[in-house]
């Protein structure tokens, strides 16, 4: 049984909505590369769509009714959006779920240090990656400076053509012969993935009579200079390095993107599209974009986090709804595509996917029943009447989709947020976007799966 590849279905007309929403995309993924970026956007597109802060709406003792449209921000790193359906929110929503931090290297608390006269960066990857691939290339700093005057510094650093970059050095082929016997995993080890930030002393200035580390003084000063910042200040930081520059079309055709952090904002950009698209529902609509997916879902930000939950139930409570059994019910009556990324089949490798049941780019799309690894475990298994639920709703509005497992049978796995929600016992399927080089500092996407992936959701929102 094989599945239609989605590009067949376009003409030249039709082909341009195709293109014209994955350049939006491109500019997405290019400008937001942490969550906090990430939610920062969501909230501008979200209150050009009409949406409100709900908090607003609390403090001011206002209600919501049918076709309202709100947002909830979880410390500026997840964000819930809401659009009030006419039925009773206790009969459930249609929700959609994405995350929105990527595989990246964070500096650490006590990061800076001089060696030699240069200046580096300690870090701390954030995810899991293969660390030889983060070295020798640009990288650009993103993140916040916390003070202890209760203000924040932005820094982006790196971008913008005339902003310098930094960077994680390799050693040179030429005396990296016991380098090259290693395994993989030791060729560049995490302790290593140090950022090399400076090189000079301030010209002019004469270094006393033994007078040390002048590099990284002279860091400090432009520091100080350009952000306001102090090297304490690093104890309260969140900066991370990330790849430099834009995403770019790829391919001779440019039918595809390649880009930082596709895994797994290929999902959440057309999951945030969707809702924001999708006014006056039956049922209440939720797109959720979380944080800490990466790293196992946990903490504050991340889908284990009860923020979901008090948001639905501050919903609730301004639509005149709540009561704790109704709350219950409105999760468990819900609907759920938990949206990440799938491995897609690659000819370089093909010996880690089993063809039957592998995602290919071009085929829309996908819906992995379950994840998991080693019999499945860790995997939310979607109920069968709900998959044919979905069935019915993607091929009535003639959506491109396939269905896959995350490679071979023990050859590897992942898992999503998917097995979370469906503690409320609720139907959630994991569904996404196949990717190549996932998790690599640059992945790669088929840009009719992305438009389809758009597709789906919203008929999802209107129609589960
Ligand atoms: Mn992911
Ligand atoms: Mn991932």
């Amino acid at each position: 049984m094989e599945r239609e590849v989605a590009w067949s279905k376009y003409n030249e007309e039709s082909i341009k909505d195709v293109f014209a929403f994955a350049e939006d995309y491109r500019q997405f993924i290019s400008k937001c590369k942490t969550e906090r970026e990430c939610v920062k956007e969501a909230i501008v597109m979200a209150e050009s769509a009409g949406y409100r802060n709900l908090s607003d709406i609390i403090a001011r003792g206002k209600t919501l009714k049918a076709g309202d449209k709100v947002y909830c921000v979880n410390m500026n790193k997840a964000i819930v959006l809401y659009c009030v359906g006419k039925q009773p929110i206790e009969k459930g929503m249609n929700i959609l779920g994405a995350h929105i931090d990527s595989p990246r290297i964070d500096i650490k608390q006590n990061p800076l240090y001089e060696d030699n006269q240069l200046v580096l960066l300690d870090t701390h990857y954030y995810g899991g990656i293969k660390k030889y691939q983060w070295v020798a290339m640009p990288m650009a700093l993103h993140g916040i400076v916390a003070l202890k005057n209760g203000k924040s510094v932005e820094i982006t650093m790196g971008e913008k053509a005339d902003e310098p970059v930094v960077g994680i050095s390799d050693l040179l082929i030429h005396l990296a012969g016991e380098q090259m016997d290693k395994k993989a995993s030791k060729v560049v080890e995490g302790e290593d993935l140090n950022v090399l930030v400076g090189s000079m002393p301030e010209i002019g200035v004469k270094p006393k009579k033994d007078e040390k580390e002048n590099v990284k003084k002279y860091i400090l000063k432009l520091l100080k200079k350009q952000y306001g910042i102090e090297e304490e200040d690093f104890l309260s930081a969140e900066l991370c390095v990330v790849p430099a520059g834009a995403a770019r079309d790829y391919g001779f055709d440019k039918s595809m993107i390649i880009g930082y952090g596709h895994d797994d904002r290929v999902c959440a950009y057309p999951s945030l599209v969707a809702q924001l698209n999708t006014e006056n529902p039956e049922r209440t609509t939720a797109c959720i974009l979380v944080d800490k997916e990466e790293i196992g879902s946990v903490g504050a930000t991340g889908m284990h986090s009860k923020f979901f939950e008090n948001m639905t139930a501050e919903l609730m409570n301004q639509c005149n709804q709540f009561s704790e059994l109704a709350l219950r019910r409105a999760l468990t009556n819900s609907n759920m595509l938990s949206s990440d990324v799938n491995s897609a089949f690659d000819p370089n490798y093909p010996s880690v996917s089993e063809k039957k049941n592998a995602s290919y780019f071009g085929k829309g799309v996908v819906f992995m029943k379950y994840t998991g690894a080693r019999g499945k475990s860790g995997s939310n298994d979607a109920s069968a009447e709900y998959m044919a639920h979905l069935r019915k709703i993607m091929d009535d509005a003639k959506i491109s989709y396939q269905t896959a497992e995350l490679g071979k049978v023990d050859v590897g796995g992942g898992g999503t947020i998917a097995y979370i929600l469906a503690n409320y016992g609720m139907n959630v399927i994991d569904s996404g976007v196949g990717v190549q080089n996932m998790h690599a500092p640059y992945e790669v996407i088929s840009k009719v799966d992305l438009y389809e992936a758009l597709k789906s959701y919203e008929v999802f929102l209107r129609n589960a």
